[in-house]
């Protein structure tokens, strides 16, 4: 008597997050932002391998628990994805997410984190994978507050944020939001990775620019507490420290060029 066994094959169970799960065509849009980086936006980086690029990127937290990423999972990646920024050309920012982009696509010299190749790759998605499967997890991934803060995501913008501040010479500038009540959030990336990371044998001054929305200018907001806060840790740190308000000159300029082109 032959005892035949159906084994059905169930589809991959994924653990379940809070957070929502991985962009659609995440690979594809990967590769095709590193190309689009590396043969149009920056051609002098054309030898750069797109393909293992990518392969480097999923392999850094495909089959691994999404709450258990770390840095050293990025380190292929980082290491094919080095790039240099020219001194006093960094831009960092917090909390004016929209308006650096802006800024920056019209002060074309300056380098946010995300006109550098892995900011460019990575910026808007969310990826995790899973212990269990080979596979992208698209229905859920860790969020940062309610599932943990070691996700695939965070540690990425962690390990990168830290770079990119590491690299970093000259003069720094960072553009903060003087419309929020914390302008210098202890808690952003910026505050926790990128002010540390700054090195003082590199990096003499970190020039702030703190912009207010246009519709409630309110009073000096180099002045505000979190500011001197950010001035504190700073001249401890032995950086120079300058805070302007409303960096008129330059961004009405230049936005406005941006808004007639
Ligand atoms: P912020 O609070 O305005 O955050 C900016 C964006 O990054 C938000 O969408 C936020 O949700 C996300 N983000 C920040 N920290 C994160 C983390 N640990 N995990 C997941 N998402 C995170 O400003 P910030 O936190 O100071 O970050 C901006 C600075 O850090 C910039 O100078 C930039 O170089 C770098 N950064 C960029 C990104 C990005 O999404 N492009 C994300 C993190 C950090």
């Amino acid at each position: 008597v032959v005892v035949g066994i159906v084994m059905w094959r169930q589809p991959p169970q994924h653990q379940e997050w809070k957070g929502a799960g991985t962009t659609a065509h995440f690979y594809e849009i990967i590769l095709g932002r590193c190309y689009t980086y590396t043969q149009i936006v920056r051609p002098e980086l054309g030898h750069k391998d797109c393909q293992k690029i990518g392969k480097a990127f999923t392999d850094a937290f495909l089959s691994k628990d999404p709450c258990s990423s770390t840095e050293q999972d990025y380190q292929p990646l980082m290491e094919l994805t080095n790039q240099t920024v020219p001194c006093d050309k960094t831009l960092l920012w917090s909390k004016t997410n929209e308006l650096v982009h802006e800024y920056a696509w019209v002060q074309r010299e300056l380098f946010t984190l995300e006109n550098t190749l892995l900011g460019y790759m990575a910026d808007g998605l969310r990826w995790c994978g899973d212990p269990g499967s080979p596979e992208m997890n698209y229905q859920s991934c860790p969020d940062r507050w309610k599932d943990c803060s070691n996700n695939s995501v965070s540690v990425f913008w962690n390990t990168v944020s830290k770079r990119f501040a590491e690299d970093a010479c000259g003069v720094v500038r960072v553009l903060l939001n003087g419309s929020v009540h914390n302008t210098f959030d202890e808690r952003s990336t910026f505050a926790r990775v990128e002010v540390f990371n700054l090195h003082p044998e590199k990096v003499h001054t970190l020039q702030a620019w703190v912009m207010q929305d246009i519709r409630n200018i309110s009073s000096d907001s180099c002045s505000h507490a979190s500011i001197k806060n950010l001035k504190l840790i700073l001249s401890k740190r032995n950086i120079t420290f300058t805070c302007e308000n409303n960096y008129r000159d330059s961004f009405q300029k230049h936005l406005w060029r941006f808004s007639h082109k």
